[in-house]
């Protein structure tokens, strides 16, 4: 076909970039990485596996341990080069049961769920009338009593948007909450639950009490269409008063696990590309979309190169993180024992199954020539250039703060996620399939590409 001079001026600067930072033989590898992901079910397969064999993982359970052998032996049937544990200490904490009920003035049963590493209530239950917040800063700056005595109960709305964004500011509430309810006298946290359904169960979701604080108080989620309840009773104008039961266990110095595999690299092998999903969950779901999801991903996009049949220069490594949801233990631990290691690139899949929209970095300035012609490969998936200026997730934050390693963050399509996160819906049936092969597809070139690049991506730009 003949194309007129101009469209053939818009092809040439990525024809020309291409030719700049990798062999055509490399981008070929790549192509051929994407079109054999998005025609491969092993993702699927192994989030269907991790949640139908295993299901519910808290860092610390029985099912903890059992996820650990669940993905040394996938890992190992698998065939990659290396596939090995870390021991990871972590602090046990499981709910035995709870309940919630406006006794006062309309007598209704709440759908609840307690924060986890909350305490337990009294075994009788507090009961008591609800203090009303419409945010954290409301109750940090309340210089009245009106909270001693009673349940705070904070009622900040969780926004959807494509990218989650209002996720970040949401989370001081869930995690920091009860330390400023308890500050202001209050002997219980209420929140609204940090999420974007308007379905009858509450989310869960890390907390931790500020180590000064003298008597830390229970916190729990009330479901959104019971926070509304609240809300409807509170404008009644009589006093609303509500009856909390939380039962929950601690258990500290416990053992989990990181699990490791590897295609060792064959030119810089002690360089190394690393990427992975959290291995934990929360008790309420299956821990699909949160974290099954960015395990199969991640896997998958490391066999979609084994697959290749080439060897990269550089080693590819999985991590599948112990505790990320209630304490980033995995993620200290890997940072400890592997921090000074080399890394080429880290890179972290951590919101479900969602399309992959954008792919963000945070690399040094020699290193963007690449990472642009690497989003060249990766833009017939859908997916657009962003900044250099990427945060990293959970799992990446020792990494990037303590070792300024480089990251890269393939943003994907949140706007269904946080009507399941943390909740009893996580199952297999939130996943989608389709968007899920985009995902290993957009890794599995990019993973490839970083192992290949002459370029060093790191350090990064910014902590
Ligand atoms: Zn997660
Ligand atoms: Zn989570």
């Amino acid at each position: 076909m003949k194309l007129p001079f101009i469209a053939l001026l818009a092809l040439l600067p990525m024809a020309q970039a291409a030719a700049d930072s990798f062999s055509e033989q490399d981008l070929k590898v790549a192509r051929q990485a994407i079109s054999r992901a998005q025609a491969s079910d092993l993702a699927y397969e192994l989030v269907a596996s991790l949640t139908s064999e295993v299901g519910p993982r808290p860092a610390g359970s029985a099912n903890d341990a059992k996820a650990v052998a669940w993905a040394q032996a996938k890992l190992a049937t698998l065939g990659f080069d290396r596939v090995w544990i870390e021991p990871v200490k972590v602090d046990g904490w499981a709910r035995i049961s709870e309940r919630a009920e406006i006794v006062a003035p309309y007598p209704q049963v709440m759908a609840v769920t307690a924060l986890g590493n909350s305490i337990s209530t009294p075994d009788a239950g507090i009961n008591a009338e609800i203090a009303y917040y419409e945010n954290l800063e409301q109750l940090k700056n309340d210089t009245s009593d009106r909270a001693k005595g009673r349940i705070a109960f904070v009622d900040s709305v969780f926004a959807r948007s494509r990218d989650g964004r209002g996720y970040g500011k949401a989370v001081p509430t869930r995690f920091a909450g009860a330390t400023e309810a308890g500050k202001h006298g209050a002997i219980a946290l209420l929140i609204r639950s940090i999420g974007t359904d308007h379905d009858r169960l509450a989310h869960t979701g890390s907390m931790r009490y500020d180590e000064k604080i003298a008597a830390p108080i229970p916190a729990a989620a009330v479901s959104n269409p019971d926070a509304d309840m609240i809300v409807r009773q509170l404008k009644s104008g009589k006093p609303v008063r509500v009856a909390l039961t939380l039962k929950n266990e601690f258990k500290s110095g416990l053992q989990s696990h990181n699990v490791l595999a590897e295609i060792r690299g064959s030119q810089w092998p002690e360089q190394i590309v690393a990427i992975g999903g959290h291995l934990d969950s929360w008790d309420l779901g299956t821990g699909a979309i949160d974290d099954g999801a960015g395990i199969a991903i991640t896997v998958a996009a490391l066999k979609m190169i084994q697959e290749s049949g080439v060897r990269p220069k550089r080693t590819l490594r999985v991590i599948l993180f112990a505790n990320e949801e209630n304490g980033i233990d995995g993620a200290n631990a890997y940072a400890a024992a592997h921090g000074k290691e080399k890394h080429q690139l880290i890179g972290e899949s951590d919101l479900g199954s969602g399309k992959v929209f954008q792919i963000s970095t945070n690399v040094r300035e020699a290193a963007l020539p690449a990472l642009r012609e690497i989003a060249a490969v990766i833009a017939p998936l859908g997916i657009e250039l962003g900044d250099n200026s990427a945060g990293g997730g959970a799992d990446l934050g020792p990494l990037i703060r303590q070792y300024s390693h480089p990251s890269v963050a393939l943003a994907q399509d949140a706007s269904e996620y946080f009507d399941i996160h943390h909740t009893a819906n996580d199952t297999l049936d939130k996943i989608n399939p389709v968007t899920l092969k985009q995902n290993v597809a957009a890794w599995s070139a990019l993973i490839w590409l970083a192992a290949q690049a002459e370029v060093e991506f790191g350090p990064s730009l910014k902590k």
